[in-house]
């Protein structure tokens, strides 16, 4: 391929609203093109690796058995209205209406399309298990798309579902995505983690997320080095210290004047108490699904401690866009709490919610709903009680492990894939039902499993990349080798690059030669920056048929003939290749 023919548009600044260095990058070297916030185009370069990236993922699909597919992004609301999801899924939905004013959505996933098919393509045992995939354009209207392809609103994602008929035949087929996914990350080039994931409402061992390292992650990540625990900070659990002894007396609820502390820090210090004998209160308005206020939520906590929004609306069985920090005032009106004296006793009209650890302890400070007091000698049973008690805590760094004790320690990522047992969830409701060897009906038990394919990209990005720009993996790269000729009108260069293009394009490797009208400065720039695995480069010694032979990712050139040269590249790659290759993660 011959670059002064390539449509190659790089950019030396750094574009104004890109901050993290893969989308710096992806716009530098016109990777990818930005259309409005949050949609981008694939131009030539970005769009080869994509593929490279999807052709990983399908053949590590492809070889569990599950069997590809593409169904529309288009996806009527009567399929999301018997699966609950329509008025639920909230304003990353995109949603749409045809001539005849029929309600649509631009799929944000599609789990209620695959169980379509099922319900309308199975009835017997016979017909069980399967798992069908897809690669295929999403969108969901993210409330700060940013960091382009990492959070966008049209990306390109790779979805499977699958369909057994019992418990055990789901647990084996996440099990085969588990492992296919563990293939895919390995192949391209990551460093990942599969961690637990938060499950909701389905709740037990039922996820796990895999995360790509990375500072610039928006996912953090709970991990003990002790043991092998490892979890969202979502959904990693924070135990409860003991509760008070048994012996220790309930002493007598008192108010005390407490002015203006109106924090946990100011009435905890005024009274001279630990943080850990206070409680403190969130208050929060949840939402009907058009957007009104349906009501509140006060939810108490030990005063040291902080919430876990996620733990919080799956005991409140709400999604997540359904609640909201209170308007205080109006709050006051309908609960009569008090903004900064807010307690649980003779709190009215509200939902409360205890976390689990206050309610063992005995003795502890709140606010008395009243301006400028709290009330001391706080017990839960005695004083007031909860309608949920639940552990909503949220984990922090150095807090003990919820499997050995030890400190756990923090990390961020990029979440690049889920995988989800999601049982009966959908095929209860939409009725993907098949009958036994006795003739007799049970619902079929399915798995979601999802791989964000551009997000993949922009992850890969993120760890393979220096001040000069991107080090691509071989399994991804866009083209193996670039060819720099130095001076195109020398015609012993061009002849040169030419043959050695030929010899390495016959053996399969992807081969660009810069044959473009610019200084040499500016190629050996562009090279760096698109991050091709190797360079050589023909210059002066071209004459007697000597190249410089460079890798991206080392600093040191050496001196080769053509033929060498050649050689070493052909072999550098597919070494490479065959050590990401499908055969040789599964023999790890
Ligand atoms: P997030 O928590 O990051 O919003 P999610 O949990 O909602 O993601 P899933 O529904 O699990 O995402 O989708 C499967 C995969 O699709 C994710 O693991 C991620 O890699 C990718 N993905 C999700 N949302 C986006 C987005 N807005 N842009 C790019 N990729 C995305
Ligand atoms: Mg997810």
């Amino acid at each position: 391929m011959k670059m002064s023919r390539m449509y190659i548009r790089t950019l030396r600044e750094t574009p104004a609203e890109a901050v993290l260095p893969s989308h710096i990058l992806m716009i530098r070297t016109g990777m990818i093109r930005k259309l409005v916030s949050g949609i981008y185009g694939y131009m030539p370069i970005g769009k080869r690796v994509l593929e490279k990236v999807s052709g990983i993922v399908r053949e590590e699909m492809d070889s569990t058995g599950a069997e590809e597919i593409l169904m529309s992004a288009l996806q009527p609301a009567e399929l999301w209205q018997e699966s609950g999801r329509w008025g639920a899924y909230g304003p990353e939905m995109w949603r749409v209406r045809d001539r005849n004013d029929r309600e649509f959505c631009l799929g944000p996933t599609h789990e209620e399309i695959f169980t379509d098919i099922i319900r309308n393509g199975v009835s017997s045992y016979r017909q069980l298990p399967v798992t069908l995939y897809q690669i295929q354009t999403k969108y969901r209207d993210e409330a700060r798309p940013r960091f382009g392809l990492m959070r966008s609103r049209e990306f390109l994602m790779k979805d499977a579902y699958s369909f057994d008929r019992d418990k055990e035949g789901m647990d084996e087929s996440y099990q085969a995505m588990y492992d296919a996914y563990s293939r895919v990350f390995t192949r391209v080039g990551l460093t990942f983690r599969a961690v637990e994931a938060d499950s909701g409402a389905i709740g037990g061992n039922a996820s796990h997320e895999f995360t790509a390292l990375a500072e610039n992650g928006e996912s953090s990540i709970v991990y003990c080095d002790h043991c092998d625990m490892a979890a969202t900070d979502e959904r990693a659990e924070l135990r409860d210290d003991p509760p008070s002894p048994e012996s220790e007396a309930l002493k007598e609820l008192t108010e005390v004047e407490t002015p203006g502390t109106k924090t946990i820090e100011l009435v905890a210090d005024y009274l001279g108490l630990d943080q850990k004998q206070t409680i403190k209160a969130l208050l929060y308005e949840t939402y009907d699904d058009d957007g009104s206020v349906n009501g509140y939520v006060a939810a108490f906590i030990r005063g040291d401690r902080q919430a876990n929004l996620v733990k919080l609306v799956n005991a409140l069985d709400i999604p997540e866009h359904a609640i909201a920090f209170a308007d205080e005032v109006k709050m006051a009106e309908a609960t009569g709490c008090v903004a900064g004296f807010t307690g649980p006793v003779g709190l009215k009209n509200c939902t409360i919610v205890a976390d689990t650890e206050i309610v063992g302890l005995k003795n502890l400070c709140a606010g008395a709903n009243k301006e400028n007091y709290h009330l001391l000698n706080v017990n839960y049973g005695r004083d007031y009680t909860a309608d949920i008690v639940t552990n909503f805590k949220l984990i922090e760094e150095g807090d003990p492990c919820p499997v050995c004790g030890a400190p756990v320690k923090f990390t961020r990522g990029i979440e690049v894939g889920q995988v989800f047992k999601l049982g009966t969830k959908y095929s209860a409701p939409m009725g993907a039902v098949y009958k036994d060897e006795n003739m007799q009906e049970h619902d079929i038990e399915m798995g979601c499993y999802g791989i964000g394919v551009s997000r993949t990209m922009a992850a890969i990005v993120e760890q393979y990349h220096d001040d000069d720009g991107i080090l691509w993996p071989v399994p991804v790269a866009p083209y193996h080798v670039i060819i720099t000729v130095m001076k195109i009108k020398d015609e012993e260069q061009m002849a040169l690059a030419e043959r050695m293009e030929k010899e390495l394009t016959a053996q399969g490797i992807e081969t660009v030669v810069d044959d473009r009208d610019e200084r040499p400065g500016v190629k050996f720039k562009d090279a760096d920056l698109i991050g091709i695995p190797v360079r050589i480069t023909v210059g002066r010694r071209a004459e007697e048929g000597v190249v410089e032979y460079k890798l991206r990712k080392e600093a040191d050139k050496v001196e080769l003939s053509a033929e060498d040269a050649v050689a070493q590249a052909a072999a550098y790659i597919q070494s490479e290749l065959a050590a990401h290759s499908h055969e040789a993660v599964m023999g790890k």
